[in-house]
């Protein structure tokens, strides 16, 4: 049976070393199984977006030779579907609407583990209000295919969770379920930041009856100061200059545990990846949840 993984960037910014080490790895994981990969804008929160970021991060891909199955599915056009499965963990009771500030939440002590107020105490109809999902009050576990074993045990410290903001926008948590469900993606390969995330995704698997995907975190890439690359901590844009493409794919797949053969400097982005693929060992890349540091 045909796997299906996908690389799922917030068009933030345009893509980063850091970024490229996921799509790089969620390609060739899939690729060497004779999967499809998919891509999916995750353009769910507009205020943090730049304008522009979703073409460039797709043209970047391209000039990567990282070629996608299908067309490509944006987030913000996928609303509705967010809104079903909220209200159908509304209606199994799964999820309750929540009206505190982060105020209320701050004098009570729950900013960090949300202590279940509205739970217990229903908001007024017609208040604006987010919705959050229940988080089991048990051990929760999962094999990560780098990682290991993963154990979550049942901790005050781990509250309901936000599936739909108080300001109005589906909460990231919740689509990536949802899509990954829809899409049929069944292998999902990403950096180790959102390894914590997973057990909340895949309460909310459970709670709507889908699928669970595997999961493999690869380590992310941090500065000096052990920040994750990103747009926040100023991490440079990928170049498009055609041999520093080969530099940089060359250097991702060293870092990845792959062993690129020497003369790889000379061989076209496509030569590379092909190479690549067929020696692409997930057993290879190097567990922990990040690389030895690099300056941004
Ligand atoms: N959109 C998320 C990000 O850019 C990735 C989501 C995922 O891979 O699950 O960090």
């Amino acid at each position: 049976m045909s796997c299906t993984g996908r690389f799922a960037p917030s068009p933030t910014g345009p893509l980063h070393f850091g970024s490229l080490l996921a799509a790089l790895a969620s390609y060739l994981d899939i690729r060497a199984q004779g999967g499809r990969w998919l891509v999916r804008i995750e353009d769910l929160d507009p205020p943090r977006e730049m304008p522009g970021a979703s073409k460039l991060i797709l043209e970047t891909l391209e000039q990567f030779q990282l070629h996608w199955d299908g067309s490509v599915v944006y987030q913000s056009q996928r609303h509705a579907l967010y809104q079903q499965a909220i209200d159908a963990l509304l209606d199994k009771q799964l999820a309750y609407p929540c009206q505190c500030s982060r105020k209320q939440m701050q004098q009570r002590g729950a900013l960090q583990a949300y202590d279940g107020y509205c739970r217990f105490h229903p908001p007024a109809a017609g208040a604006q209000t987010s919705v959050r999902a229940i988080y089991p009050d048990r051990t929760l576990s999962f094999n990560d295919r780098i990682q290991g074993e993963r154990i979550y045990p049942a901790d005050p410290g781990r509250g309901d969770f936000v599936i739909f903001r108080r300001d109005g926008f589906f909460a990231y948590q919740l689509a990536v379920i949802v899509d990954d469900e829809e899409q049929g993606v069944d292998q999902v390969v990403r950096g180790a930041d959102l390894i914590d995330e997973t057990p909340r995704q895949q309460v909310l698997q459970q709670h709507l009856g889908y699928h669970t995907p595997s999961y493999a975190h690869i380590p992310v890439l941090t500065n000096h100061e052990g920040q994750k690359l990103s747009k926040q901590t100023f991490a440079e844009p990928l170049s498009l200059e055609p041999l520093q493409i080969r530099q940089q794919l060359h250097r991702a797949l060293a870092l990845l545990g792959q062993r690129p053969p020497a003369d790889a400097f000379e061989l076209s982005p496509e030569a590379l990846l092909s190479w690549a693929v067929r020696h692409w060992s997930l057993d290879r890349v190097p567990r922990g949840l990040t690389f030895v540091q690099e300056t941004g």
